[in-house]
């Protein structure tokens, strides 16, 4: 299907076969030859099913190593099989708020990353109830641990428990509108911003800063001009969006057969971020790109010519529709996006 995209003059499209699906391979197979951001859009749907959209996930690879931002259900069997990420080189998992669609599938990365030979420990960085998400999950998969060391552990293939145990960060920003460091490693600053999902609070956003390109990932949030700010000059915003008009009419279209998800549907219409929007932000903060993702409507009716009403007058924003398999690269020592579909 085809969707409207703009594209930035310098930015340079490159028309790829998708990979065919490949096991997991060496870390350094994709990690080689490339130095700067690339953004894997590994989950660019909602909670609710949608065809061809996993539940929220999004990793980062600055240099060799990589960063996830959220799995939800999918994410990460997309990611490892069909995006040929580094995903032996996962350090760190950014939880941007506890809604189940942003973690069911966090353990599975933790474990399966370990199974097939990631060293190094993990860490899941977010608000408070990280630290419990990491507990929770260490316990279990306490026995699954166990059995894989038994099963298959020789001379040659190693599973050291003290990569498996997963760690955690749990971080306090107190403003409403504040922001603090979330990770810093090597050249990659990654920056936590608190971002305004009500009721649900904490939640954050995040940016990853490395060799001078730059990369903010909203997360879950309504309009929100602090996060605007923190994405000041960034080169790609990869924003969540939700058309509220079409979110109610779809509310009202279940409302005889199914008034429990009616009632949910219209409750979330009060802690997302319309389209046009997320526009208006992207141009405040003056990025080079803005991909809307967090597509829970991409099934509705409607979709995508309702859901970007209001948009086609926005001629000074570059922007595009994220798609699960899609990456960007934004190659170190220029300013290169290059958007692989
Ligand atoms: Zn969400
Ligand atoms: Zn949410």
């Amino acid at each position: 299907m085809s969707h409207p995209r703009r594209f930035a003059s310098k930015l340079l499209l490159a028309l790829v076969a998708s990979q065919f699906l490949q096991v997991l391979t060496a870390p350094s197979a994709s990690a080689q030859g490339f130095d700067g951001l690339k953004v894997y859009f590994c989950g660019t749907g909602g909670p609710l099913f949608s065809s061809g959209r996993n539940q929220p996930c999004t990793a980062v690879q600055a240099g060799d190593s990589l960063y996830m931002v959220d799995n939800g259900v999918g994410g990460w069997n997309t990611l490892r099989s069909e995006m040929g990420a580094p995903v032996l080189n996962l350090k760190a998992i950014f939880i941007t708020h506890l809604h189940s669609d942003h973690i069911a599938g966090v353990g599975e990365a933790a474990e399966q990353s370990w199974i097939n030979g990631r060293a190094e420990p993990l860490t899941f960085i977010g608000p408070e109830g990280v630290d419990k998400l990491a507990e929770g999950f260490n316990l279990v998969y306490e026995r699954d641990r166990v059995f894989r060391k038994a099963h298959h552990e020789n001379e040659n293939v190693k599973f050291p428990l003290d990569a498996a145990f997963i760690h955690s960060k749990a971080m306090d920003i107190p403003e409403p509108d504040g922001s603090a460091i979330a990770l810093q490693d090597g050249e990659l600053t990654v920056t936590a911003i608190r971002v305004s999902h009500e009721p649900i609070d904490p939640a954050f956003g995040y940016r990853f800063d490395y060799r001078g390109r730059s990369v903010v990932i909203s997360g879950d949030t309504i309009a929100w001009t602090p996060l605007a700010d923190a994405a000041q000059d960034a080169d790609l915003l990869i924003h969540e969006a939700q058309n509220n008009a079409m979110q109610l009419a779809q509310s009202r279209m279940v409302s005889r057969i199914n008034p429990r998800g009616s009632a949910l549907l219209a409750d979330t219409v009060t802690y997302h971020t319309e389209p046009v929007e997320a526009l208006e932000l992207a141009r405040r903060a003056g990025v080079d790109l803005l991909v809307l993702s967090h597509l829970t409507q991409a099934g509705f009716p409607g979709f995508p010519d309702r859901f970007l009403e209001g948009t086609e007058q926005d001629d000074e924003v570059d922007w595009l529709l994220a798609e699960d398999g899609m990456t960007i690269s934004l190659p170190a020592g220029s300013n290169e996006l290059t958007v692989n579909p």
